[in-house]
């Protein structure tokens, strides 16, 4: 819910009672004049309803204005030439037939199309203004179906936050769907491909700040080629977008660290907080054993230096990461072990599988599937 919707729902709950009012209450901050008011008929509850302008000969659309009280709402009903409502103060419910509810807020725009069975009206707690543009049809602007039951009023709100839930819960954020696609081009080297990955990532309101540091944060990953060749693509990609007069966000830089134990142990501490384990230094088996070299640049320069960098949260770096290891191939250990990494940050395996698809649709059917098996084998344990 927006911040400024709140003030508005908490005072406009104190009218919710006075549903005999003669007019709507002064503290709607209505455009237009509230009109005649109406009850019954084609409305549950009260609503005022204002014709600002009836269709002509030039503008095939008539234009009106309704105010609904709390929990006031219209029948089923469907318009043969659509509809287009606006949301101007308040907030309201819209619902298509078989479709979650909508919530609609000052400055939402809704289209529904011809012949769509469909109901809008106010929310429980609040009052709701819109404004209707509808066209004329020679079928008539709308017809009129039956009521929307106080069970199916009910049954809207409940259904919306589930659904919302249900995306939350199994769909990667948007700007996390670019970081995957870009990791996975960026990894394969596939540099045609990742100047529109590019463009496309920045046209969604990523900055050039934090492109720049997931290109940096997979030479770690790829090396350094990969990864110059990333910025490389990146700097001609911005070059392009300013002469199209392009203005693209820069940006925040990463902050200083002002922390200053050991680096290494900085980076154990890192580690720790990635994985929920503890981390036994130095290393008295495996590569790190063999290799105590190995330990110390990783945990000195990966998770202290490259991890440190407040540029990107670890969630963000852990997408990059599993994005970019599962192109590569080969890395299964690394690929699991990034995986618990991005489980134990929070997401859940329906938003890892929602990335493995990304990639999928990205770079290819094996790259997804290095993912997919290390996934389904880091998640074989938890099903025991
Ligand atoms: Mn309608």
């Amino acid at each position: 819910m927006r911040n400024s919707t709140i003030p508005i729902f908490l005072l406009l709950t104190l009218f919710s009672l006075q549903s005999t009012a003669q007019t709507p209450p002064d503290i709607l901050n209505t455009i237009f004049p509230s009109g005649d008011k109406i009850e019954g008929g084609n409305f549950e509850g009260t609503v005022w309803v204002k014709r600002l302008l009836p269709a002509d000969s030039a503008f095939n659309a008539a234009l009106g204005n309704v105010i609904f009280e709390p929990q006031a709402r219209s029948k089923w009903h469907k318009h043969p030439g659509g509809q287009t409502l606006i949301g101007l103060d308040g907030m309201g419910y819209y619902q298509e037939k078989g479709k979650p509810l909508q919530i609609l807020r000052k400055g939402d725009v809704v289209r529904c199309p011809p012949d769509i069975e469909h109901w809008h009206g106010a929310s429980h707690d609040s009052w709701f203004v819109q404004l209707a543009i509808t066209p004329e049809h020679p079928e008539g602007r709308v017809i009129w179906l039956h009521e929307v039951t106080k069970e199916e009023y009910e049954m809207g709100l409940p259904q919306n936050l589930e659904e919302q839930t249900h995306l939350q819960l199994n769909e990667l954020e948007p700007r996390h769907r670019h970081f995957v696609a870009i990791s996975s081009l960026a990894a394969k080297g596939d540099l045609g491909r990742l100047t529109t990955a590019l463009h496309d990532g920045l046209d969604a309101g990523l900055t050039v700040n934090e492109i720049k540091e997931v290109l940096v944060h997979l030479y770690a990953y790829c090396g350094f080629p990969r990864s110059i060749q990333g910025l490389n693509t990146l700097i001609s990609v911005l070059e392009t977008r300013k002469a199209q007069g392009i203005a693209d966000k820069t940006g925040k830089t990463a902050s200083a660290v002002t922390d200053t134990p050991d680096k290494y142990e900085r980076g154990k501490k890192v580690l720790e907080t990635l994985t929920g384990k503890p981390q036994i230094t130095p290393p008295q088996s495996g590569y790190g054993a063999f290799s105590p070299e190995i330990d110390v640049f990783l945990k000195e320069h990966l998770f202290a230096d490259i991890f440190g960098r407040d540029v990107l949260s670890f969630k963000d770096r852990e997408i990059a990461t599993i994005s970019a290891l599962a192109n590569l191939g080969g890395v299964s250990p690394m690929l699991k072990g990034h995986i618990g990494i991005a489980l134990h940050l929070g997401f859940t395996e329906a938003q890892l599988m929602h990335l493995l698809a990304i990639v999928e649709s990205t770079t290819g059917m094996k790259e997804a599937e290095n993912g997919r098996k290390a996934l389904s084998e880091v998640m074989e344990p938890a099903k025991k």
